[in-house]
Parts: structure tokens; sequence; C-alpha cells
């Protein structure tokens, strides 16, 4: 090995050494890169968990309230107003989804509910109440929220009440009512006020159109009453399961079949003794009980659907066993003034008796 050798090697050796340094500083760069965004991904992932443990406890919270989740807001968007409110076992509220649920909507839920005027008093039809709530809706309209309400909404089977709600600046005509979360949300144009903005925290006044209610109340009275006739004239065995309270074709729907042959006796059979109860009269009474005092009444036990520490609404027609329901009634049975069962259909499990009002 000569010098030149020597050099050689110790440039070589130089080099080398240069070569793993930098070596070393760009891994050292990549690993401090990586780290970083493997730490940022944690950040990110932690992130997640904590939006999904919200949403679990909203979801939770909601549950609590209702007893069953929600749709979601796709889904709530396209069940829309049509919904059609079928009363389900009475009480079991189909409260109509909407498409004019708004966050601003779903923050007031959580402060306040709408206090439910009808719900005690379902033949108050003028009454004052505040505005807590004003807005633009997709459908075009407006839509009011108010701390109570004697409009009742539609659900149960019983199609929403209309009406005015006004003060001397403004007049808001109600075309639609609905329920949700407890927050009960009035649809529906301002006929002569251009400043919307003032209308929150004004004093109104509220008037349900009077013909349109006490049709719906008879209606819905009469779908009570065929419970009773259906069990008079030996159909006990059928359960009530849905309750259509609509003036188009108004029907209940039972659990249970009969016979084919009996159909067109028990038709007349059960309009006949509907007839008498009507022609006797009776009081129609609502009075919200504790459980046990409303099981009592309601010839011993309650549905299912009704929560153990609950204090349902029960509506008893004269002295006939009670029962759990949301809507609004007749004072007296005479009120009816006359029903006819106009078909009795048996299919697939279910018996449906329709009928109507004179
Ligand atoms: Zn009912």
């Amino acid at each position: 090995m000569d010098g030149r050798d020597a050099d050689n090697s110790k440039q070589s050796t130089d080099d080398m050494t240069t070569f793993v340094q930098n070596l070393l500083q760009q891994m050292q760069t990549r690993f401090q890169t990586m780290s970083e965004s493997i730490i940022s991904k944690i950040d990110e992932m932690g992130n997640r968990i904590d939006e999904l443990e919200q949403s679990i406890n909203d979801l939770r919270t909601e549950m609590g309230q209702d007893g069953a989740a929600s749709p979601s807001p796709t889904s709530k968007a396209r069940e829309e107003t049509k919904t059609v409110g079928v009363e389900l076992n009475c009480n079991k509220r189909n409260e109509g989804t909407s498409q004019h649920h708004t966050h601003m909507a779903e923050s007031l839920s959580r402060c306040h509910p709408t206090k439910l005027e009808y719900f005690h008093d379902m033949f108050k039809l003028q009454a004052s109440a505040a505005v807590l709530s004003s807005f633009a809706n997709d459908q075009g309209t407006q839509t009011l929220v108010l701390d109570s309400t004697i409009f009742h909404p539609q659900g149960g089977g019983q199609p929403s009440d209309k009406g005015f709600i006004s003060n001397p600046l403004f007049t808001f005509v109600v075309e639609d009512v609905r329920s949700k979360d407890q927050i009960v949300y009035h649809y529906g144009h301002f006929e002569n006020t251009e400043d919307v903005s003032a209308v929150v925290g004004a004093e109104v006044l509220l008037r349900v159109d009077e013909d349109r209610r006490r049709l719906n109340s008879r209606l819905h009275s009469a779908g009570h009453l065929l419970d009773i006739c259906v069990r008079t004239v030996g159909w006990d065995h059928l359960e009530p399961t849905k309750g259509y309270h609509f003036p188009d074709g108004p029907f209940v729907e039972y659990k249970g079949t009969v016979p084919p042959n009996e159909l067109q006796e028990k038709q007349k059979e059960i309009e006949l003794e509907a007839n008498r109860l009507i022609s006797e009269g009776g009081n129609v009474s609502v009075s919200i009980l504790p459980y046990n005092q409303a099981s009592e009444l309601c010839g011993g036990s309650l549905p299912d659907y009704i929560p153990k520490e609950s204090s349902p609404r029960i509506v008893q027609l004269g002295k006939n066993p009670g029962c759990p329901c949301g809507g609004t009634h007749v004072g007296d049975l005479s009120e009816i003034s006359s029903l006819k069962v106009s078909q009795i259909r048996a299919k697939k499990g279910h018996t449906k008796v329709f009928y109507n009002c004179a």
C-alpha cells in the first residue's frame, strides 16, 4: 500500500462517514415527520371518538325522552309533513315528523317543552301565549313556537287544528300543527306583517277553528265508542291497534279476525249499539292520573307502551272502562249525534271497522 492508496483510503472513509451522517440525518427527519403525522392522526381519532361519544349521548337523551331513537335527519326530511297521524293504541302518539325541524328548534326542545293546554282543557278554544321562536321553513312558510298552545298537533290518529295566532301588529294563519320532541310547531303564514323578527317575545291570542275541532273531536270520540260496541256485540277478542279519525274515511283497526258470515249482522248490531249509547248520552271525561289509578280505570291494566313511572291521560266514555289517549273529545256522547258503520273488512289477522258521523 503506498501513500496515494493511504490518501485514497482516508478520502473514502471520510466520504463514507459523510454519507452515513447524511443518511442518519435523512432518516431522523423522516422518522420525525412520520411521528408527527401519527400523533396528528391519533389526535384526529381522539376528536372523532369524542364526537361519537357526544352523538351516543344525544341519542340516549332522545331515547330517554321518546322511548325510541328519532330517525336520521335524512329520513326525517323524507317523511315530511305528509306523515298521516294514525292513532296507535290511543296514547302512543305518532308525532308527525317534520322537515321544518331545525337546529334552533332542537335546542329549544331541551329548554322549552311546549305546554299542551288542550291536554288539560280540551274545550278551551281561545287562549293567550308568548312567541318563543319564529322562523322560515323549507316549505316557504313560517313556523311559530310558543310557550303553550291550545292547538292540537296532528297525531294519535287525529288531524291537526287550524286557526289564528295574532296580536294588534300581526295575524298568523295556522295551517298545520306538528309536535316533535315535546315542542309544538305551528306552520302557516303572516297575513299583515313585514317585520317578522319583531314577533319573537310577543304576547299573542290563539284562536282554534271551532268547526274543524268539533268535527275532529266527534270523530275521535266515535272511534273510542266503536271499541266499546265491538265488545258489546261479542267481539271482545278484538284488540284495538290503530285509529284513523280523519274525516276522509275514518276507521278503527283491530288485531284479530272475525268469521266472514258474521260481518253483515255485526255491522248492523255495532251501529245500533253505538247510536243507542249516543242517544242515551253520557259524560266524556279526560284525566291525567297516577299509573296505578289509570290502570284501574282502564279495566286493571294498561298497554305495555305506557311507562310504569308515567301519569297517563285517560279518556272515559260514560261509565265504560277508560283508555289512554292524547286527543280531543266531545264533552258528552250525545254530541257525536249519530254514527254509521259503513264497512267491516277482515283480512290478514286484522279487522278494520270503517265508520262516519252524520
Ligand atoms: Zn284516542
